[in-house]
């Protein structure tokens, strides 16, 4: 109701921000003040970094990164010293530009000299981040997890977890990085949106094959081979609680400046996107954390040189809709025991 509405609603459905619609004074509304700028790479970077310097061992599933053009130097010095230890080493590492999304703008390096540190006379903002060089293939293909995580409440804290969620696959066997093969994005980048423009994408409506897949399936398929997945799965959990703890202090913080206490305004909750990467070693790396995940349950496909089209995407309806059937059971005022295919995670007993 972008001009208003005069009768209270239960939950607004927000598209971007919780400020689509301002002058709400009761309800529900699906985003957090705040969110969007919280969890954009350098914010998200900094605050993994301040939990990393407090707590090494419980934040080290979070790869080293380092916030461009601040960090250069010490980005620069701190390559050299490796490479100069070790000369057989030459890590590589991945750029990400600040706010970008769907791939666009990311690059691998292996010397800072390499860096693209300005758009025209701008300093450019950019994570650089180490690169995760052995990660678990399946089929020889990289792929990530996309999760689903419902935070609904800020205080107490309390995260759902979708048991399903997707898997995103590339398109071309995967290398080690290489100083030839650092170009090759449909090698080395999972993201739907790039790879669906590779010859090799594979549309499937079945859940366990192609290039879109269930989380279950893939689950299934490592279970088969002997992988405890129970141990994976709690490992991904864990990154999940922690992730969330690493950011909730400045949220509250926006929180409070929006909704002041005593002040009439609505109560908030939000469906966050968690991309995880498992390594050989199945320990699971967060990437990143997107807070206006695609709901889209179509995709893309090109019907004729040039020409796409949107059709229906089974696994996406599959996963998707579960999530926001869920979301709407679990933040529906007069449902007070919803059945939701969510696990739930809070400091409080449980609904
Ligand atoms: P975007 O928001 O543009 O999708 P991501 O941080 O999700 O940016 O990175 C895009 C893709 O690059 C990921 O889906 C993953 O395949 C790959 N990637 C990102 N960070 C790393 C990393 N540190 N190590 C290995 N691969 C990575």
């Amino acid at each position: 109701f972008p001009l208003g509405r005069r009768a209270a609603c239960d939950i607004y459905w927000h598209g971007v921000s919780f400020h689509d619609n301002e002058n709400i004074v009761s309800g529900q509304v699906n985003k957090f003040p705040g969110m969007v700028e919280m969890l954009r790479k350098i914010n998200l970077s900094r605050a993994m970094r301040t939990m990393q310097e407090l707590f090494p061992e419980e934040y080290d599933f979070y790869p080293r990164s380092w916030i461009l053009p601040e960090e250069y130097q010490q980005f620069s010095a701190q390559i050299r010293m490796v490479k100069e230890k070790d000369t057989t080493v030459s890590p590589t590492f991945i750029v990400k530009p600040d706010g970008g999304s769907q791939g666009d703008g990311i690059y691998l390096i292996r010397d800072p000299s390499d860096l693209k540190l300005m758009v025209g006379a701008q300093p450019k903002q950019a994570v650089v981040q180490e690169y995760i060089h052995k990660p678990l293939l399946i089929d020889k293909l990289k792929f990530d997890i996309r999760l689903y995580v419902l935070i609904k409440s800020l205080e107490p804290l309390e995260i759902y977890i979708a048991k399903e969620g997707l898997t995103r696959f590339c398109t071309e066997p995967y290398q080690e990085p290489t100083q030839k093969n650092l170009s090759h994005v449909f090698m080395h980048l999972t993201n739907y949106s790039l790879n669906v423009h590779s010859g090799n994408f594979v549309h499937s409506d079945s859940q366990s094959t192609g290039s879109k897949r269930t989380l279950s399936s893939v689950l299934y398929r490592l279970a088969a081979k002997g992988v405890d997945i129970k141990r994976v799965w709690s490992d991904i959990i864990a990154l999940v609680i922690k992730s969330v703890i690493a950011v909730v202090p400045e949220l509250k913080l926006h929180y409070q400046a929006d909704i002041p206490p005593g002040k009439p305004g609505p109560t908030c909750f939000q469906i966050l996107g968690f991309d995880i990467l498992l390594m050989k070693n199945l320990k699971p790396v967060l990437l990143e954390v997107n807070s206006n995940p695609s709901m889209r349950i179509e995709h893309e496909q090109e019907v004729a040189p040039g020409v796409s089209e949107y059709v229906p995407s089974p696994v996406d309806e599959h996963v998707k809709v579960g999530v926001i059937r869920d979301t709407l059971r679990l933040m529906d005022p007069f449902n007070k025991k919803p059945t939701v295919n969510m696990i739930s995670h809070s400091t409080q007993p449980l609904l």
